[in-house]
């Protein structure tokens, strides 16, 4: 199945695809495994800086290299890419789906460029997620905050999903990037009454340490890609600092495995919380 499918599928059977994010070869091959170990599709995520990193023609072909050895069907997603340049880029290299975030934008010139960008990836069937109205933080551990966005309007963002024709919208429902100390509540009233309006996909952004519950909820409610980035970030930062400690050791392969275990640890946690909802 092809991703706008597969996120049909998700939607009538209330379940939620996952995006989880690497810059390392590593991350990546934990996140495939667990997806092959837990018999899911999963979206793969870099955003600008971890693809710049790792760079748009590698992240393509290692996604293409490992999923065809594992047999497991693996999305790629360039995630808040704000240059339209570089998405048009990952659109011809091969990417699934590539997010425009022009939130920061006025409204009119978001639109614009929006549209542009899906312009350019229709001709590859390469699905484009949009966003209207800032989802603040970023991907690290955070010890005081939030800041919340105010929410942009429902009828703004239909607005916006009607005039850009984009596939899918990264909604703001109070949730922010990152895990702080104090989660913020969310509104995911926001996402019945979107969908009432439009028919698009609803990304949850910022999916690190919002509760179980928040998560079953904002699934029954219709999101259907929720993103993870910070957790994988600490369980892959902790396991490799355990592995430094053992002295004199310094073989990459021994020193990181540990660490893509952590990985894939946590991508299953995560993928048997968002197939977890009553059918
Ligand atoms: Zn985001």
């Amino acid at each position: 199945m092809n991703l706008i499918d597969t996120l049909k599928e998700a939607r009538k059977n209330k379940w939620s695809l996952g995006q989880f994010n690497f810059s390392t070869a590593d991350q990546l091959q934990g996140i495939a495994m667990a997806a092959k170990e837990m018999n899911t599709p999963v979206i793969c995520g870099t955003s600008e800086g971890e693809s710049s990193f790792f760079g748009i023609e590698e992240a393509v072909a290692m996604v293409r290299a490992i999923e065809k050895k594992e047999k497991t069907k693996l999305f790629l997603n360039f995630y808040h890419g704000k240059d339209v340049n570089i998405l048009k880029k990952a659109v011809d290299s091969g990417y699934d789906m590539v997010h425009f975030d022009g939130s920061g934008l006025p409204i009119d010139e978001n639109i614009e460029l929006t549209k542009e960008v899906v312009f350019y990836a229709r001709r590859k069937n390469v699905l484009v997620e949009g966003e209207l109205g800032q989802i603040l933080g970023s991907s690290a551990m955070h010890l005081k905050g939030p800041k919340q966005s105010t929410l942009t309007s429902i009828e703004k963002v239909v607005k916006f999903v009607e005039q850009t024709g984009v596939d899918g919208v990264a909604l703001d429902v109070g949730n922010v990037h990152g895990i702080y100390e104090e989660m913020p509540s969310l509104r995911l009233d926001r996402v019945s009454e979107l969908l009432s309006f439009v028919e698009c996909f609803v990304a949850l952004h910022g999916g690190s340490g919002v509760s179980r519950e928040d998560i079953k909820n904002a699934i029954l409610k219709g999101v259907v890609k929720i993103n993870i980035n910070t957790e994988l970030r600490c369980a892959w930062r902790k396991s490799l600092e355990q592995a430094l400690e053992k002295e004199g050791e310094v073989a990459p392969y021994k020193i990181l495995f540990p660490a893509k275990e952590a990985v894939k640890e946590k991508v299953k946690e995560k993928i048997n919380i968002f197939k977890s909802c009553p059918k």
